[in-house]
């Protein structure tokens, strides 16, 4: 629940997708190209590693070889996602490489698409808005590609004959209502039973799994491990048990390749307490043990001597209903050294943000521990981290641990460069912004409040208030992951416009962080729409956040005319007219927000989330679609990875280990497949 992404459409961080009737065009930066392919509404760029090369031998050895193990795993997001993902991957990936037909043809064509968009979302439904995506060549045309495949490349189940297994997977592909939605998140259907992701199986009910873990939680217990994190939950024969992904159980397979690698690490780790790290994360893989998990993430937290650092393991629950199982994610990085003296000013002012903000005292932390923030740059992104990327990360998500350990805080800035740099001049803010003086706030001062921003809601917005004793963790259930977004978006918004930002030098005058507040209301109001299909509603949670503040503070100041929609020409704009009174609202709804949380209240929170953030006013989406569509703009952006090589003497020592930025989205996709790809296809 603590990774931020972009708001992939704000000024200032506006991505340019060049594309043209489906072609594409490259962008280049001064020497770099950013931009490296675009398909249906993805834009595929390139980030660089500024720094790397002034590495020591030892640092970049380190990171070689936690790179190689954030790619390891990449299968395992695969199945979880959904257990046909691994399948369907697999025989597209065959057809590409053995289709003797025309290349050009349009039904290849879309399987190409297709299959791009597949290795995109790690699975066959759409990473942000978690419905399942339809091919447009016909089932027909699969068929046949399939027939013409040698035997030996269809991923057949034991004893399975390839009409049946051309039967089972079509169906799957093409029906659009079988595994229809990968996460649902609203409340009153049985939502595991809705979701086609892979955290629970045999025919389990939302009840049966409340009931189960309920059953394990110990409610005086003041450091709870976090239960379900790291297994899937399954039925058989009517007993419902828990499958652990550890070395030995599930995904055991492509574990023990990380395992390996993070055990070719450990020689060089840079000192003794990240050698800790590593060692109690591979005792953790091996054993399942969620109490060495938690060991493994103190551990974690505390080292921040280190200048290499990563993130590797099962970690996010966004993608289970309930909020409890993780998907499997990574990410490798080196600290940015010059930048971090910013987020260094914000942690160590820590204490005077949680005194002085809008809270009830009751809510508020007494003593504020251990906010370490930094800047880093990433080397190596795997899992769920890609290739869509967070820009922020804000871990361990323990709450126990956080109170009494603190939390580790990044933001990635060779990340939000690469957005930045590919993204000038393509007509997006002349579309949507009302004015020049808007125009203007945001070019001089958007990228600085955007960094800015992110800096506040990881370093001290997720760390901010406390829980009252006695409530439940996951009290908030379904609606825990959105709320605590919204606190998060909040605590940043308040205090981005404080006078103490810019007594401490993090922004250049009163005036800058109008490019915030209008660059939020615009998107939170209009822009975001951009990203969701007609007649839908919103279902991610950071998307959720961002509606529900925007409308609630809409809403609430309409008696003042602190925000309007104002029509000019038949469009619609976003207009404020008053920049403090929207503080002041912004601060009411982080004090409730923080109210519910801290007291566990489902009920409140409900009906925040139901009223403001999943419904869409269905004539401005309308609006909104048709300006954007003018522009030609990919609405979602993901990465490919440098490529990263040891170079070796005639002994065979490393000497070097070098990054190479010229592989292509294709190239690196099946690369990863072939080089990285160690479960079965079907993992029951
Ligand atoms: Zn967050």
């Amino acid at each position: 629940m603590k990774k931020t992404l972009l708001f992939m459409l704000g000024m200032g961080m506006v991505v340019s997708s060049c594309t043209d009737g489906g072609k594409q065009t490259e962008v280049k930066g001064k020497d770099f190209e950013y931009t490296v392919d675009a398909f249906a509404d993805l834009q595929i760029l390139r980030y660089q590693v500024p720094g790397f090369e002034t590495l020591t031998l030892q640092q970049k050895q380190l990171l070689y070889h936690l790179s190689e193990a954030a790619l390891m795993g990449r299968d395992i997001l695969f199945d979880q996602n959904c257990r046909y993902n691994l399948a369907i991957r697999r025989t597209l990936e065959a057809i590409y490489e053995n289709y003797k037909g025309d290349r050009n043809d349009t039904q290849f064509k879309a399987l190409d698409t297709y299959m791009k968009r597949v290795w995109f979302s790690n699975g066959i439904h759409h990473h942000y808005a978690e419905d399942k995506f339809l091919p447009e060549f016909s089932d027909s045309f699969f068929t046949q590609c399939v027939m013409e495949l040698p035997t030996e490349k269809v991923p057949l189940r034991e004893g399975q004959q390839v009409d049946q297994f051309i039967a089972e997977i079509k169906e799957v592909i093409f029906s659009p209502t079988l595994l229809a939605k990968r996460t649902v998140q609203s409340g009153d259907n049985d939502i595991i039973r809705a979701s086609a992701n892979n955290y629970y199986a045999g025919d389990l009910t939302q009840k049966e799994v409340e009931d189960f873990y309920a059953a394990m939680k110990d409610p005086k217990d003041n450091t709870p491990v976090s239960y379900g994190l790291n297994s899937r939950l399954v039925k058989e024969n009517g007993v419902i048990k828990e499958k652990v992904w550890k070395v030995g159980g599930l995904y055991s397979q492509a574990i023990e390749q990380i395992v390996a690698e993070l055990e070719k690490a450990v020689p060089f780790a840079e000192n003794e307490k990240q050698k800790a790290v590593i060692q109690t994360l591979i005792d953790y893989y091996k054993s399942g043990d969620l109490k060495t998990f938690d060991a493994y993430a103190v551990l974690w937290v505390k080292d921040t001597d280190s200048e290499v650092d990563f993130v590797n393991g099962f970690t996010e629950t966004y993608g289970d209903p309930l909020g409890m199982k993780a998907s499997w994610e990574a990410t490798v990085n080196f600290i940015n050294k010059e930048a971090t003296k910013r987020t260094k000013l914000i942690s160590d002012n820590a204490q005077w943000f949680e005194d002085n903000s809008p809270i009830d005292d009751r809510f508020r932390k007494k003593e504020v521990k251990g906010v370490s923030a930094k800047v880093i740059t990433v080397t190596m992104l795997g899992g769920d981290c890609f290739p869509a990327t967070p820009i922020g990360i804000n871990l361990p998500n323990a709450d126990w641990i956080r109170r009494d350990h603190g939390s580790k805080s990044v933001t990635i800035e060779n990340i939000t460069e690469a957005y930045d740099k590919a993204s000038q001049g393509n007509g997006f803010g002349e579309e949507f912004v009302w004015s020049d003086t808007e125009r203007d706030l945001l070019k001089n001062y958007g990228f600085a409040t955007d960094n800015l921003h992110t800096d506040l809601h990881e370093c001290l917005g997720h760390g901010s208030g406390v829980t009252l004793p006695g409530v439940e963790p996951d009290a908030l259930k379904a609606y825990a992951s959105t709320l605590e977004e919204t606190r998060a978006d909040l605590f940043g918004l308040y205090y981005i416009a404080d006078n103490k930002i810019v007594e401490l030098g993090l922004l250049p005058d009163k005036e800058a962080y109008k490019a915030e507040y209008y660059k939020f209301m615009m998107n939170g109001l209009m822009t975001q729409l951009v990203r969701i299909e007609l007649g839908k509603n919103i279902e991610e949670a950071h998307m959720r956040n961002r509606q529900l503040i925007a409308r609630w503070v809409y809403e609430k100041g309409k008696t003042d005319n602190v925000v309007e929609l104002k029509q000019r020409d038949g469009n619609t704009y976003v207009v404020i007219n008053d920049y403090q009174k929207l503080r002041d609202l912004f601060g009411q709804l982080l004090s409730e927000v923080q109210r519910l949380k801290s007291e566990g209240d489902l009920a409140a929170g409900k009906k925040l989330v139901e009223d403001y953030a999943v419904q869409v006013d269905h004539t401005l989406h309308a609006e909104i679609l048709k300006r954007y569509a003018k522009l030609n703009l990919a609405p979602y952006k993901g990465f490919v990875n440098p490529v990263m090589k040891e170079v070796k003497n005639a002994n065979g020592e490393v000497t070097d280990v070098v990054l190479d930025y010229s592989e292509s989205y294709v190239e690196q996709m099946l690369r990863y497949s072939n080089d990285y790809s160690f479960l079965p296809t079907y993992n029951d």
